[in-house]
């Protein structure tokens, strides 16, 4: 439309300017035969040329002005691209416009017989930088970190800042030089987590960095690839690893497998997949049943009984624990609120849980719902649960405790076994990790440990559970060590409610023969 208008002024100037030379030519010629009416014809002529004159005039001047105005639209409509691909804060490029140029690149190293390499990168705790020194210092260091990158890396690298501490580098790399993207990624981590001095003080981040590469000559979608890159960066992160970690297809199948199990959780949550699983615990002297300590299990339709440790921790991470160890405790309760009273029920609480202000409230109207007497119960939890929240967490274990519900210090050795955590709460119970019985017989240190546990223990008036009894030798040195309670294969493996309640009432009839090949085993320990 403009370049319409831009031409059509250029053809009225021109047709201006010919106007002109033909009247003008005109002019002089009738001059020449000057007659009588010389006077009139010259005025008409004058009159005519000067009219001319502005019309080439007015014209030029529309005409530069429409120029002009081309001109600054063009800019901004350049300066709009710029910023639409760009990331205000560092001025690296952002999501979109790194997904475009590695796009360009990727085409580029293509033609050039090279190879497409992505990096993904993420700072360490920057949200602390944040915390610590304020925003702007944080903004600052984002513009160091950000020119620090570009420094390192040559022109042609697509370098981006995709979300608040993610960053990408696309870099076209040689395929036959497996290590000229490993060598990049490392300098550009290395440059990123060097010390800068903003406002006199000395700042620093740590770092952690993912690298997957295309198939050379391959069509690669920029997302698929970075998405590889990122899983490989959660790799080193998880692992702290300081270098830069490749991407492998193992990582791939383990995250499919992991949104799979996000799903199954889901559903078997629907369909009452998890069900409680009891071990016993007994009174290590008398070899009596005190209690069971009640372990999730998931019965998967198709993968049969699937442990703890396979869904735990995502049910955290997709924030469904909370509602696992309702479906979990209540179950549990419910089964065990018809045996014997004097037998206790320990459950696990993971160290999410203890950051939700409703945690007592829920588990006391569960006791109130189902009828357990909150004195039966024991709520387990470990060292780690405690960093997070202190307060919060002795605000609920207050709370539980003022109802009569009793607490346990799990895992106790494996953490911080910090004295403090241990006069910071009233637990009722330590718990001593099955890591040491596993090395009772080879390791001085594992049964110095222990003893030094049941001492203190013993100091403080807690009793000790000492888990991991799996065999009659183990069972033997962890009494001598001073435990007073036990729990381990040796005695029985976590069995199903059914199996719990067939083993509590076995207890008083006398056994036959070959009574029980199949149920859980309990050992009777003669007094003393
Ligand atoms: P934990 O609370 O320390 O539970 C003890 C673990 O040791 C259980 O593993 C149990 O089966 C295992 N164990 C007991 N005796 C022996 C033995 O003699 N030898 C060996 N090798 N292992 C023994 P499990 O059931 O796989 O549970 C693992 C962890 O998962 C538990 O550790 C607990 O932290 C967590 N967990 C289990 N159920 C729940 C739950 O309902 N909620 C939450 N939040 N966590 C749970
Ligand atoms: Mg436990
Ligand atoms: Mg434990």
């Amino acid at each position: 439309m403009r370049a319409r208008r831009r031409a059509l002024m250029l053809a009225i100037l021109i047709a201006a300017v010919l106007l002109l030379i033909w009247n003008g030519g005109t002019f002089f010629r009738q001059l020449s035969y000057a007659g009588a009416d010389l006077e009139r014809e010259a005025r008409i002529a004058g009159t005519a040329l000067t009219l001319n004159v502005a019309l080439i005039l007015f014209g030029w001047r529309q005409y530069v002005d429409l120029v002009h105005e081309a001109e600054l639209r063009a800019d901004g409509e350049r300066r709009a691209a710029v910023l639409a691909s760009t990331d205000a804060h560092s001025g690296l490029l952002n999501r979109k416009g790194f997904s475009d140029r590695a796009q360009a690149l990727s085409r580029q190293a293509r033609d050039d017989g090279r190879q497409l390499a992505i990096v993904s990168i993420q700072i360490n705790r920057f949200k602390s930088v944040n915390d610590r020194h304020g925003y702007e210092v944080g903004d600052t260091l984002l513009r160091s970190i950000a020119e620090a990158m570009t420094e390192e890396l040559d022109d042609q690298a697509a370098i981006a800042r995709l979300s608040g501490d993610e960053f990408a580098v696309a870099l076209a790399v040689d395929p036959d030089d497996a290590g000229e993207a490993e060598r990049a990624a490392h300098g550009v981590l290395q440059a990123m987590t060097s010390a800068f001095t903003i406002d006199g003080r000395m700042i620093q981040v740590g770092a952690f960095a993912g690298i997957a590469t295309a198939a050379p000559a391959a069509d690669v979608r920029i997302p698929d690839l970075l998405r590889r890159a990122d899983i490989a960066m959660e790799h080193a992160k998880s692992a702290r690893a300081a270098r830069p970690v490749w991407f492998d297809a193992g990582m791939e199948r383990a995250l499919i497998a992991h949104s799979e199990i996000e799903q199954g959780i889901r559903y078997g949550l629907d369909h009452g997949q998890f069900v409680p699983f009891f071990e016993p615990q007994l009174d290590l002297e008398t070899g009596e049943i005190v209690g069971f300590e009640v372990l999730a299990r998931w019965q998967h339709p198709l993968s049969g009984t699937i442990l703890p440790e396979v869904f735990i921790g995502v049910a955290e991470e997709i924030g469904l624990i909370g509602r696992l160890s309702e479906a979990i405790i209540g179950a549990a309760l419910t089964e065990a609120a018809a045996w014997d009273p004097a037998i206790r029920i320990s459950v696990n609480i993971s160290p999410v849980q203890l950051t939700d202000a409703w945690l007592a409230q829920r588990i006391v109207r569960l006791l109130t719902e189902i009828g357990f007497p909150a004195e039966r119960l024991v709520v387990e939890i470990t060292e780690s649960s405690l960093f997070a929240d202190l307060d919060l967490a002795r605000s609920i274990v207050t709370s539980l405790k003022n109802q009569g519900v009793r607490l346990a210090l799990d895992d106790f050795g494996t953490g911080f076994s910090s004295l403090s955590h241990l006069r910071s709460l009233p637990f009722d119970v330590i718990k001593i990790d099955r890591s040491f019985v596993a090395n009772i017989h080879s390791s001085k240190e594992s049964s110095a440990i222990i003893r030094a546990v049941t001492t203190l223990a013993g100091a403080l008036e807690v009793p000790v559970c000492v888990e991991g009894i799996e065999t009659e030798a183990d069972h033997a040195a962890v009494l001598g060590l001073g435990c007073a309670v036990g729990q381990g294969w040796y005695f029985g493996k976590p069995m199903t409610s059914e199996q719990a309640a067939q083993l509590l009432a076995r207890r008083n009839q006398p056994e036959a023969p070959d009574a029980g090949k199949n149920a859980p085993r309990t050992r009777k320990i003669a007094r003393g």
